[in-house]
């Protein structure tokens, strides 16, 4: 297993971080640039690295024979940073500007006649509250919803209502006739068939345990007031209370 470390740096180093707490101090103007740390180059490889530790300097070209030793050793299990190292900067080009903002925007309310939108990959993901700031999940069904107690923020797009006949499979069509099994069995499991109206009905016998009776529906079933399709299309516009829960392993809060 691999493990990788960042260090970030802002780029502009005159403009107030969002992050800084409210009622910090402006950056310095123009901003002082503390002497970087200390560069060597690798007796193995050649590469340069910066002395990050204090421990010690260490290569930090991983496929060096080098790589986190230091003076050929493995290093002490606890290190500490070099300051000069955490407190360096780039002195990035003039004006450069950040591909995007870390925060992530929005999305867009609507999208015109774009159908497949409120089902996108992108409508899948979390989002940045912008009352409170807090980084969410997606866990309503219906809406986006800030999980901060004191925030009621809540944001919905329009969206998508399916249709069963969308969802068909033209391959394993909704039967005129009496619906044609997919069930199986096996073990000591006994089935009964039988047909009644529009339903096929397989009852199962579970020796010393009970029975388990399938009723399979037809179109004209599927199709009647208030049946399975109609069912379908208003479970997709109520509010039942549908969400995600997390996990019981899930490190996400
Ligand atoms: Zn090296
Ligand atoms: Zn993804
Ligand atoms: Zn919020």
């Amino acid at each position: 297993m691999k493990c990788f470390k960042f260090r970030f740096e802002k780029l502009d180093l005159e403009l107030p971080s969002w992050w800084a707490p409210i009622g910090s101090p402006d950056p310095p103007r123009p901003y002082q640039y503390p002497k970087p740390a200390v560069r060597r180059a690798c007796d193995s490889c050649g590469e340069s690295s910066p002395e990050v530790y204090i421990e010690g300097w260490m290569c930090f070209t991983d496929s060096c024979e080098s790589f986190w030793k230091i003076d050929g050793a493995d290093p002490p299990a606890s290190l500490h940073y070099n300051p000069a190292f955490l407190e360096e900067r780039t002195k990035w080009p003039n004006k450069v500007k950040a591909p995007y903002s870390l925060k992530p925007a929005m999305l867009p309310e609507d999208r015109g006649n774009d159908a497949c939108y409120s089902v996108s990959h992108a409508c899948w993901k979390g989002f940045s509250c912008p009352k409170c700031g807090r980084c969410n999940s997606r866990e309503d069904w219906n809406e986006w919803k800030c999980q901060t107690e004191e925030c009621d923020y809540t944001y919905r797009i329009k969206r998508l209502v399916l249709s069963p006949q969308a969802i068909s499979n033209p391959h394993d069509p909704v039967t005129d006739g009496h619906a044609i099994s997919k069930d199986f069995i096996s073990g000591p499991v006994t089935e009964k068939v039988d047909f009644l109206e529009n339903y096929r009905v397989h009852t199962y016998d579970i020796a010393d345990c009970g029975t388990i009776t399938h009723f399979m529906a037809n179109r004209t079933i599927n199709e009647r007031a208030d049946g399975p399709d109609d069912l379908f299309l208003a479970l997709q516009q109520a509010d039942i209370g549908l969400k995600r829960f997390p996990l019981k392993n899930s490190t996400c809060k």
